[in-house]
Parts: C-alpha cells; structure tokens; sequence
C-alpha cells in the first residue's frame, strides 16, 4: 500500500479546512518515521521497530533557522500561515528537544507571524510528562487522538508500542486542563481476522462518556482519506459522520467534520 512521508522540516503551506493556510514541521526523521503508536490507517505507513536514536531527529538549531528562513520569506511575500502546524513523520512530542523547539517556535512566532497560530497534532500519549505539558501549555492548540474509549478497540486501531490503556488516557486528557481538541478517526473493517467498527454503538457511548469527562473545546471527526498500511479498512459514509457528529453537538460540544 503506497504510504507518504515528509522530505524536510518546513513543508507546505497546506491549505487544510481545520487549520486554514497551514505550515507544517516535521519534527521525525525525513526518511522514516518515529511513532510510539502503529495505528492501521497511518499515512506514514508501519511504524518500524529499530530503536529510536537522538541522532534519527533534526536539531532544534535547524528546525529554528529552517522556520525562520520560510517564516521571513512568507513575511516578504505577505503570505503568512493561519497556522504553524507540528505534525510531519510521527508523534512530534517523541523529539528528545521537544520543550526548546517549541520555545523557539513561539519566539520565532511573536516576532515574525505575531497573528499565526502554533497546533501540535499528538497521539496524547506523552502529555502527562511535566516537560511536555508545559511545553504544550505554551500553544495555541493542541489536537489530541482518541479513536476509541475501549481498550480493546485502541489496542486494534493504534497498537500501541508502550504501556497503555484507553482509561489512563482519559484520565490524562482530563488531568491536562489546557484547551484540548480531540481528534477522532472513524473506520470500519477487518484486520488480521478481527471485524473493528469505532461506529458501533458500544463504542460510541463510551466516547461520548469520554468527551463529556475531557471537556474539549472541539472534536474534530474525520475518516481514512488515502490508502492506509493496512489492508481491509472501510471509510464512513459521510451521512453517518454527519450523523455522529449531531450526536457529539447534542452533548453542547463543538464538532468539526471533514470527509
Ligand atoms: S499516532 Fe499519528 S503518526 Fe503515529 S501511527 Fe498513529 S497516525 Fe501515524
């Protein structure tokens, strides 16, 4: 199955309907990608298994100048980003200089795209470290996954590679306390001989149950859009998103939906 990964740090802009005119960084190698989770519809392909070394990701020195030099060059053409978008070939917050990086982002940003927001798109996994919290307590908007509310599900839709549960999850994306987005993926099919549907409604009384308990800002559903490393997974018809996301609103919570 044909998977996409990022060639450099800055990339884009992207003109993204959750983010309007947004600049990626990628944080993770350009050749491979580092992630602590192996969801089954990740566009970055399967997560490898080699261990992670500091040497794999890019110096918080290069990502500093690399955004300077797109940030003063979209200045000169008045072409700034709505958004400076962490996201790129894994989970961003794995970078080993995560906290500087994202000082920098934020000074470069005051001085240079004063009206740009900064988003980091994270698995969530990693948010309950002291560095990683107030490092993301410092942006504007952090989008964190939750495909499913069950153990069970998780374990089949993102494999983690770490110890992990659906309800320390929870409890951590409830503990956060900053502004959270939740992202959630919705897919149907079947996957080394087990059916999965993060549809059923099982499963989305228990996300409902979650959300009600995180209290986001915003939920923001979305299905597969590309091929995905994993054979035999469905997307959601557009009417029954439409329909998940009334359900999600019904809860006085913001949904956003993208097809
Ligand atoms: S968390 Fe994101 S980068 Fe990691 S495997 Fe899942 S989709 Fe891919």
């Amino acid at each position: 199955m044909p998977t996409f990964l990022f060639d450099d740090i800055i990339f884009g802009p992207v003109s993204s309907r959750r983010l309007g005119k947004s600049l990626g960084i990628n944080l993770l190698p350009t050749h491979r990608k580092i992630c602590n989770f192996d969801c089954i519809y990740c566009e970055c392909g399967l997560s490898p298994h080699e261990l992670i070394q500091k040497s794999h990701f890019p110096s918080a020195s290069d990502v500093k100048n690399a955004l300077t030099a797109k940030l003063v060059h979209m200045k000169a053409q008045n072409d700034l980003p709505t958004t400076i978008t962490f996201a790129g070939n894994g989970e961003p917050t794995l970078h080993p200089e995560f906290e500087a990086i994202i000082l920098s982002t934020v000074e470069i940003r005051n001085r240079l795209a004063p009206q740009s927001k900064i988003a980091v798109l994270s698995n969530a996994t990693l948010i309950s470290r002291k560095t990683i919290t107030s490092s993301l307590a410092k942006i504007d908007l952090n989008i964190l996954k939750l495909d499913s509310a069950l153990n069970n599900t998780i374990n089949c839709i993102n494999r983690p590679k770490l110890p992990f549960s659906a309800d320390k999850l929870i409890d951590n994306l409830q503990e956060f306390r900053k502004k959270i987005i939740i992202q959630t993926l919705f897919l149907k099919g079947t996957v080394n001989g087990q059916y999965i549907d993060n549809t059923s409604p099982e499963e989305l009384n228990a996300l409902l149950d979650a959300y009600q308990l995180i209290k986001p800002e915003m939920v923001m559903i979305y299905t597969i859009a590309r091929s995905t490393p994993v054979e035999g997974l469905e997307k959601i018809e557009k009417e029954q998103l439409d329909a998940i996301g009334q359900t999600i609103e019904k809860l006085g919570i913001k949904v956003q939906i993208s097809y």
